[in-house]
């Protein structure tokens, strides 16, 4: 039913969207102030806080909401409705980008829904933007609901989560690093348990550019990923990953992104960067 009625937008076009759809539509009768998505894809997740603000504002059959095709969920597809309020992005947000909107958090939404203020990359907030966000979820907003996205709810704040109702997508299906990534992650792991070989790797001259640093992080983050999700089966880094713990993979996060903080500064020697994030956590303790 839903599958063809949202042919029209790509509101229903995100993995396992048909249990998704089916699940928000049942949540929107008593919606929660405060939505957390996790998992899936950046893009599923975006797509599905979308299709969350259509539910809660479309005029069209409460059984087949979204129907994609009214003018709330038109616009929310096109990103121009009126009580729809998307923060983040390209750039991280701001505490005076939250500041600005708390006015308007105090007034109903003007049409007949719910104004959704929808928080993308919620797992980079900063930590003032996120005390701010915290406070004011901590008052009534009567009509205003707020939809956090972040990769898994392990990477918030935990009294944002504690105050949402968290709404978990279907897991995206592990992809394997390219095999020149996947040698320097692997080094990376041995590393971490024998000591051995790795800063005669990141020594040889020319052997770790900018380039290969960015994409072996991101191969970490995925890793990282899936073993916050204890989805390890496949990966036998994931697994070497998870056995660091709750406390280990959470600083294995803050490390991999102040390492590409770093590694966006034109003047940071890009072997700098991988030898002090294979130090960091050994530092820590990561047997
Ligand atoms: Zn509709």
């Amino acid at each position: 039913m839903t599958g063809t009625a949202c042919s029209t937008t790509d509101l229903c076009a995100f993995a396992g969207a048909r249990q998704v759809l089916s699940r928000l539509r049942t949540l929107s009768a008593h919606a929660p102030q405060s939505l957390v998505i996790e998992g899936g894809t950046e893009a599923d997740r975006t797509t599905a806080a979308l299709a969350w603000a259509a539910t809660l504002n479309c005029t069209g059959q409460p059984e087949a909401r979204p129907c994609c095709q009214c003018a709330p969920c038109v616009q929310i597809a096109q990103g121009v409705f009126l009580d729809l309020k998307v923060f983040g992005g390209e750039s991280k947000i701001s505490t005076d980008e939250v500041r600005e909107a708390l006015p308007e958090w105090g007034q109903p939404p003007r049409g007949n829904g719910r104004r959704v203020s929808i928080f993308l990359g919620a797992h980079e907030f900063h930590p003032a933007v996120a005390n701010l966000l915290l406070k004011t979820l901590e008052e009534p907003r009567p009509g205003n609901v707020f939809v956090l996205l972040a990769p898994q709810r392990e990477r918030l704040l935990q009294t944002l989560v504690s105050r949402s109702f968290v709404l978990t997508l279907p897991w995206p299906e592990p992809k394997a690093a390219e095999p020149d990534v996947a040698e320097w992650l692997a080094a990376l792991l041995h590393f971490w348990d024998t000591g051995q070989g790795w800063f005669e790797r990141t020594g040889t001259k020319g052997s770790a550019d900018r380039a290969l640093a960015l994409r072996l992080l991101s191969a970490c983050q995925r890793e990282l990923t899936l073993a916050v999700a204890g989805n390890t089966q496949h990966s036998p880094a994931a697994k070497r990953l998870a056995r660091l713990g709750p406390a280990g993979l959470r600083r294995f996060d803050l490390v991999l992104g102040q390492a590409q903080e770093a590694l966006n500064q034109p003047t940071v020697m890009p072997a700098l960067v991988l030898d002090w994030i294979a130090t960091a956590m050994i530092a820590k303790g990561s047997a």
